[in-house]
């Protein structure tokens, strides 16, 4: 595959507003649930602020997708460019997919008792348009990258509370939040 496309997370700069989250709701349209990105507070011990640092995820369209393999109607496929698509009249709603994915990223729609998820608004992509939810992002702490081509200095390929990456290879790199400096006063 010549191309790969992911989503470079700066947590760092994420502010934890939802307004990713809300502008791919506005985009599709989608219920309450499911929720085809999630903007997470991390909770985890080893970061720097907790209380401050947070992580927006959706699909990562994964070099290896676990979703592809177990889906026995043949509903996902990946593009050239490295979009993983679900497409949803072949879903049969028989929910493997979720079970297979690390990452909760296809979920169960009650409604229409089928699987959906982030398609990367590959519509847009192929318009020369940049995603909804990155567009929205007010602080530029969500990016398109081409992995093949992306300089990875000073980001990393997991951080604390992401699922083991080396079950499908995720399509996504993180800057993680910075550690401040320590000012001891005695006395
Ligand atoms: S994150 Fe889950 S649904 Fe998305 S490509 Fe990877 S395995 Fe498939
Ligand atoms: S819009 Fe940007 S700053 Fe707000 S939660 Fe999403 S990634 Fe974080």
């Amino acid at each position: 595959m010549s191309k790969q496309l992911g989503f470079l997370v700066d947590t760092e700069k994420c502010l934890g507003c939802f307004s990713c989250e809300m502008a791919c709701k506005n985009e599709y349209q989608t219920e309450v649930k499911p929720r085809w990105r999630r903007v997470y507070p991390q909770k985890e011990e080893n970061l720097p602020y907790p209380e401050r640092n947070f992580m927006s995820l959706a699909c990562n369209h994964c070099a290896d997708p676990a979703c592809l393999k177990v889906c026995p109607v043949k509903a996902y496929s990946k593009r050239e460019d490295g979009i993983v698509l679900h497409n949803h009249d072949r879903c049969i709603g028989c929910r493997l997919c979720t079970m297979a994915c690390p990452y909760g990223a296809p979920q169960y729609n009650e409604k229409e008792r089928k699987v959906e998820k982030c398609q990367l608004c590959y519509q847009k992509i192929d318009r020369g348009e940049e995603p909804a939810c990155v567009a929205a992002c007010p602080v530029e702490a969500l990016k398109i990258i081409e992995l093949n081509a992306f300089p990875s200095m000073g980001t990393v390929k997991s951080l604390p509370g992401f699922p083991n990456i080396g079950i499908t290879r995720p399509s996504i790199r993180f800057v993680p939040p910075r550690v401040g400096m320590q000012i001891r006063r005695d006395g």
